[in-house]
């Protein structure tokens, strides 16, 4: 099934000049970028974001990373985007991740990962309108 998944490049790639490694990987594997956007998210907007995550212990330290500075957002089309996105990502810790996963050659901790991926239809329909309205999305 063709589906759409909201993908971020964090503050830490972005730094790290990733960017164009990180598309590569999603476009070798037959994920179209059909919307993007580079922002600096305020510590309300990132909060916002993760609001699923609020009572966790990383939460402040995780919003406040994600404010840090430049991210990229994009939404990914493609068969069955949200699962072929996570497996590209790796696990969250990188140490964990799978060898040749984005997380495990370019990440440096737990946190700074390098890229956010929805991990249900059900995170997907609530992050991609959070970046992109419905004519972004239209292209
Ligand atoms: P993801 O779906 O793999 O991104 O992981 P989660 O949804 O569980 O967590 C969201 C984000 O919070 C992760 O990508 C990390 O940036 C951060 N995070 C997750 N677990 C931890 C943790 O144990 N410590 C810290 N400092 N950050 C974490």
């Amino acid at each position: 099934m063709t589906e759409r998944t909201l993908s971020m490049i964090k503050p830490d790639g972005v730094s790290k000049n990733v960017i164009g490694d990180v598309i590569r990987r999603f476009e070798a594997a037959n994920l179209k970028v059909i919307a993007i956007q580079m922002r600096t998210l305020t510590k309300k907007e990132a909060e916002g974001f993760y609001a699923v995550h609020r009572e966790r212990g990383f939460f402040s330290s995780l919003v406040t990373f994600m404010s840090s500075g430049p991210l990229v957002a994009l939404v990914l089309e493609g068969e069955g985007a949200i699962l072929k996105n996570r497996s590209l990502m790796g696990a969250t810790d990188p140490k964990q991740a799978e060898a040749g996963s984005i997380r495990a050659d370019l990440a440096g901790s737990i946190e700074e990962n390098i890229v956010h991926g929805s991990d249900s239809k059900e995170s997907a329909d609530f992050e991609i309108p959070y970046f992109f309205s419905q004519l972004a999305l239209n292209g």
